[in-house]
């Protein structure tokens, strides 16, 4: 029936420009779908694995999981999908069902979660993704599949924590980073009714940022804004991946105030504040169905719309030199134009 080969933008090895890779379709389990990528967000976490920062990446590797697309091939069991369908797909697309964390219903927590990733066998820069059908979100109509394919990754990523931590009272909330996903969670973080202050590294970002929600804007080098921000704010989101100064930054809690960390950064302090202040240091990862079906509903009805810039996927080099260079306003999305082969 499949007869025709398939073709994805793949790294042959570390670090590698991608360039096209023709396979034969991977075949469909009981429960997978095929999904005709139409659009594809480039998220940091696809350069980090090109260059295999996480220790997982297999090569050769197409990166993409910032997808949105169509349903074009079912297997046996579909969960109730079918051909033609809209759906998103993002960084998990199946989970081992019967470790501890799926049997609670915590799919992002899977034990097996390398395997489980949406780029295993080939990734979203490509004609097409086979994912477990639960995987595969019917979108709602007023989302746009560029919008849609942002929130699969960035959206669900900083929806989940701050829907977790939501009061009932406004809480000071800082962002740390205006980017890709700190965009995203500043829209998100004053739909959910926080106060809600941008921090970021850049001066140029401060009017984009009350535009998209910031009640105020600090900038991360400016130590006389950080120290008047002492004991202020009950909750920090990091969004972004690199090092800074962390002890100025956590002096910003409130005492048993928490950061949540979304951008995998990487950290080196002095413990003095966080053991005297009892502060907590916490990760979020992706989300489990419920939280992906609300997040996608949420953003509809909030009319949360990520910033993007489409390309046409031929020029994903193009692309990847753009985001390592931070110079991406503030999503790019890649619209398939890879030919019928
Ligand atoms: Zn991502
Ligand atoms: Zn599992």
């Amino acid at each position: 029936m499949f007869t025709k080969t398939f073709m994805g933008y793949a790294a042959k090895a570390k670090g590698q420009p991608l360039e096209p890779l023709f396979y034969p379709p991977p075949r469909l389990g009981e429960q997978d779908v095929r999904v005709a990528v139409t659009h594809c967000g480039v998220c940091h976490t696809d350069l980090s694995a090109i260059d295999d920062y996480y220790r997982i990446t297999e090569y050769p590797f197409v990166p993409g999981h910032e997808i949105a697309g169509i349903v074009s091939e079912v297997g046996k069991n579909p969960n109730g999908l079918k051909e033609g369908d809209r759906v998103g797909i993002g960084w998990q697309g199946r989970s081992c069902g019967k470790c501890e964390w799926c049997k609670l219903g915590e799919v992002n927590l899977c034990l097996d979660i390398i395997d489980g990733a949406t780029w295993v066998p080939y990734g979203g820069f490509s004609s097409s993704v086979v994912v477990n059908s639960r995987f595969a979100y019917p979108l709602p109509h007023a989302l746009s599949s560029e919008t849609a394919a942002v929130l699969m990754c960035a959206g669900i990523t900083v929806f989940t924590p701050l829907q977790a931590y939501a009061g009932t009272i406004p809480q000071k909330l800082g962002i740390i980073g205006v980017g890709g996903l700190g965009h995203l969670a500043i829209q998100f973080a004053h739909a959910l009714g926080y106060e809600v202050t941008a921090i970021s590294t850049s001066a140029d970002k401060k009017t984009e940022a009350v535009g998209f929600g910031a009640d105020q804007f600090l900038l991360l080098d400016d130590q006389a804004g950080l120290e008047e921000a002492e004991f202020y704010f009950d909750l920090l989101l990091c969004t972004v991946p690199g090092d800074m100064e962390w002890e100025p930054v956590l002096d910003t809690l409130k005492k048993r105030g928490r950061m949540v960390l979304v951008g995998f950064p990487r950290m080196s302090f002095k413990t003095r504040d966080l053991l005297s202040h009892e502060l907590s240091i916490t990760g979020s990862f992706l989300g489990n169905h419920d939280a992906m079906r609300e997040m996608l509903t949420f953003a509809a009805a909030q009319k949360i719309t990520p910033k993007v810039e489409l390309m046409p996927m031929s020029q994903v080099n193009e692309v990847i030199q753009k985001v390592k260079e931070n110079r991406a306003r503030y999503r790019v999305v890649l619209v398939n134009d890879i030919p019928e082969i």
